[in-house]
């Protein structure tokens, strides 16, 4: 085949899988691809229409918006068509929007642009007449889209009169509607309670509730709309810049972005992009870029537009989301409580901007809720710092003879029986500190910043030691010789000295500390440090039941049974011999008096203190009664602000919470 052939035959292709996916995305709302791997497919098909004219046909989805209007709503024909967006995928490509921008306009000028976040959700034209409502439709293809006044005038957050005097004959202001993060969890919560199909993404959700022919199913779904934008006006010049419409959509009463505003220059736009991005993950609602708009109208006139997009707008993607990959294998993990976690062996995918491997399976209802596979091909979705997740299988990409998968009732570790408490999601291997992967988990905590803290102990050096047989519990690390630990591999005689020192200091610690290192199960920093105030004495503590624990703070029927059954093992009860008689030893607790001065009192730290650390503070508040709090409320007693203290001091203002300075906290440890 000769090159022209083969260009010809791929174009082809790419047209017929566009136009499908489209038709999946657009009208079904139920897309069988990423959005990133569809954006690659399109680009793909532009720059073979770039470099060869001659394939670019009439019809090629390079020279469309959308998809077509769903025959069950009636039709409704824009004014003003309604048009896409081109893409920037990164500084490059926005560099060279903003030159394509200047030369077109012929200027060495680049313009001013209004910049706002580009919604993930869908576009809305409202058409008013006399300042009411008369209509509502989708994009559809651009120039015909749905009517769904009805389902429209369901959501709250759009006016169905305009307010204010000043209002055209006629206006057509656009917007994209959205679903907050929130209420798409929810919605999805509800979806699952009921044996629903929950929505893979907020704009599916978005579209399928606005696109329903029941306007009530529309109205329980928790919908918000930001304009962007006019069409059509009648009866008044319409404003000279975008911000200005902006001002006049916002006097009406209709939602703007409050994220609008205005830059210049490509360094700007690369700096919006960047603020933007960074706080991505704390909107309240989804987005995918940002969208930059040449300001003065009189210039978009100039510049006008393409077949499916202004020349005079840009959508500057950020790296996607969810992607779309095929489980290679699924593993179990042990954890240090012996919870088996099914991950899922990814084919490597590139998703929220990281390369991703692996991704949770949580646990066997959701594999099973999920339907998930080996084999099978899955949405996978990170955003932020959050550990990756399978979203949805695509099931029409299901292979034949996958088979469902099932924990396995053996720990794949130490073979010990794997148990699942009744209405526990979770299974769990039985073996304990037997079962070498809760044995090495354990140890890793026992030596952890929080708890016994083992300067230069890390997860690295646990696993070795652990795999060469030198240690099989907390307390052999104790029995550690220089010589052992010398001859391991990458660790030097220094090194080897340097750790054992380390081991000896860490074993004059606190009784809380210590309590916390043996890792019980659901008693963190704070349950063990009620638990160390309040039995002061580990012998106190060794001998409460159940009914004596409940009597504390923090802890609650299944913590003070996972206490008592911890205690109650006689590995352990061997290991904790073994640690005392190694020497692990704390200062005796002081019983805090009722009448200590913070006893009771809840106090937030924030800023950054000079006289002392922040642990440093903690404990010293602690040992005077206080409660310590991560966040300011209405229980909180004192906020004590350091330098540069931020939103908690501002919040604590705002409540009218006492707020000290570092001095006033060091006068009460004098
Ligand atoms: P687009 O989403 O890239 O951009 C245009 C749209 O952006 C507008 O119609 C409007 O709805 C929206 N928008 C959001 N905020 C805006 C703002 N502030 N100002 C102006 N517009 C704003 O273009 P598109 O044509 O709607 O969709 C193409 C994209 O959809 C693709 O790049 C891909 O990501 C996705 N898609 C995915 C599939 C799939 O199968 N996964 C299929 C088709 C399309």
């Amino acid at each position: 085949m000769t090159i022209q052939n083969e260009l010809m035959r791929r174009a082809n292709e790419l047209k017929q899988l566009i136009n499908k996916y489209n038709h999946l995305y657009y009208v079904s709302d139920n897309p069988e691809v990423s959005d990133s791997e569809y954006d690659r497919l399109f680009n793909e098909l532009k720059q073979i229409e770039l470099d060869d004219p001659e394939l670019l046909t009439a019809d090629s989805p390079t020279q469309r918006v959308g998809g077509a209007a769903l025959d069950k709503f009636n039709q409704v024909t824009h004014a003003l068509p309604m048009l896409s967006l081109d893409n920037a995928f990164n500084a490059e490509e926005l560099q060279s929007f903003d030159q394509r921008v200047s030369d077109w306009l012929n200027t060495t000028e680049s313009p001013t642009y209004a910049a706002e976040p580009k919604l993930d959700g869908l576009a809305i034209s409202l058409r008013y007449q006399q300042g009411v409502l008369v209509q509502a439709a989708t994009r559809g293809d651009g120039a015909v889209g749905e009517d769904v006044t009805a389902n429209v005038r369901t959501i709250t957050s759009i006016p169905l009169k305009l307010l204010g005097n000043d209002i055209p004959d006629i206006v057509e202001i656009r917007g994209e509607i959205f679903m907050p993060k929130i209420g798409f969890e929810r919605l999805n919560k509800a979806q699952i309670a009921d044996n629903k199909k929950p929505f893979v993404n907020p704009r599916n959700a978005a579209a399928g509730s606005l696109r329903q022919l029941d306007s009530k199913i529309t109205a329980a779904r928790p919908l918000e709309i930001y304009c962007y934008g006019l069409g059509e006006i009648q009866g008044m010049e319409r404003p000279q810049s975008h911000s200005e419409s902006m001002n006049l959509i916002a006097s009406w009463g209709c939602r703007i972005s409050p994220e609008l505003q205005q830059v210049s220059g490509v360094e700007n736009c690369l700096n919006y992009i960047e603020q933007l991005n960074r706080r991505r993950d704390s909107l309240p609602y989804e987005i995918d870029g940002v969208v930059f708009k040449v300001d003065k109208i009189s210039l978009q006139e100039r510049l006008g537009f393409v077949s499916r997009a202004p020349r005079w707008a840009i959508a500057y993607k950020f790296p996607a989301q969810q992607e779309i990959t095929v489980i290679e294998a699924i593993e179990i993990q042990v954890g240090r409580t012996g919870a088996l976690t099914p991950v899922a062996r990814l084919k490597p995918v590139f998703v929220g901007g990281v390369t991703v491997s692996n991704a949770t399976l949580h646990n066997q209802d959701e594999i099973d809720r999920k339907d998930v596979r080996v084999g099978d091909t899955v949405i996978v979705r990170r955003a932020g710092d959050v550990i990756p997740e399978v979203v949805q299988v695509v099931m029409s990409k299901r292979p034949k003879n996958t088979v469902n998968f099932s924990i396995p009732t053996l720990c794949p570790i130490c073979q010990s029986e794997v148990e699942k408490a009744e209405g526990e999601a979770i299974a769990r291997c039985s073996g304990g500190l037997y079962c070498p992967a809760q044995r090495k988990e354990a140890i890793k905590h026992f030596a952890s910043r929080k708890a016994m803290d083992v300067d230069g102990l890390g997860d690295k050096l646990v696993e070795q030691l652990v795999d060469e047989g030198l240690i099989n519990d907390p307390a052999d690390l104790f029995q550690l010789s220089i010589e052992q630990l010398s001859s391991l591999e990458r660790m030097g005689e220094k090194s080897a000295i340097n750790l054992v020192t380390a081991l000896q200091a860490a074993k004059h610690t606190k009784f809380a500390r210590f309590l916390f290192s043996l890792g019980i199960r659901e008693a963190g920093e704070a349950t063990t440090r009620s638990l160390a105030s309040h039995f002061l004495t580990l012998d106190a503590l060794t001998s409460a039941n159940e009914a004596a624990l409940i009597e504390i703070e923090d802890v609650g029927p299944i913590v003070a049974h996972h206490i008592v059954t911890f205690f109650q093992q006689a590995h352990n009860q061997k290991v904790i011999e073994r640690l005392l008689d190694a020497g692990v030893d704390w200062p005796e607790e002081q019983k805090i008096a009722a009448d200590s001065i913070l006893s009771d009192k809840t106090i937030v730290l924030t800023g950054t203190l000079e006289q002392m650390s922040r642990s440093e503070a903690k404990e010293k508040l602690l040992a005077l009664g206080a409660k310590i709090a991560g966040s300011v409320s209405n229980k909180t007693d004192y906020v004590v602000a350091g330098r540069d203290a931020g939103s908690k001091l501002t919040k604590a203002e705002k409540l009218g919470v006492t707020v000290l300075n570092e001095q006033a906290m060091l006068d009460w440890f004098k």
